[in-house]
């Protein structure tokens, strides 16, 4: 039988799904795909200091599967930036957390700050200046 899918809490999404080098674009070397959750790690325990331990309850998953996840989704930002490959973040195995789990840490989580709170969200769409 196989094994139920698991889904990974991502409390987060990308602002920007695309990265590469800028100084000469002929030098790119290929794509690399970092999945959702991979970019999910690397936003917790990089920019937020999260503990590997804390990353794993927040996201749903064992402490082992995180430390998977952000092996491969730091060789795929070393490759990006020492190969000159565009990091394209798309896909993967998540779920984007509605923010009222109870174990959802809220480091981050867009529904909390925006929804949780009474806080207006930022319009998607600016409104072109007015002649
Ligand atoms: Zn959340």
């Amino acid at each position: 039988m196989p094994r139920p899918r698991k889904w990974r809490r991502v409390c987060s999404m990308p602002d920007n799904s695309r990265f590469g080098p800028l100084d000469d674009a002929d030098a790119v070397r290929g794509v690399v795909a970092m999945t959702v959750d991979e970019y999910e790690t690397i936003r917790l325990i990089d920019l937020d200091g999260t503990s590997q331990e804390e990353c794993a309850a927040q996201m749903n998953v064992s402490r082992s599967t995180v430390q998977a996840i952000y092996d491969a989704a730091r060789r795929k930002l070393a490759q990006s930036i020492v190969e000159g490959a565009i990091l394209q973040i798309g896909g993967g195995e998540y779920r984007l957390c509605d923010g009222t789990s109870g174990h959802c840490g809220g480091r981050g989580c867009h529904r909390r700050r925006f929804g949780h709170e009474g806080v207006e969200p930022i319009p998607e769409e600016v409104p072109p200046p007015k002649e």
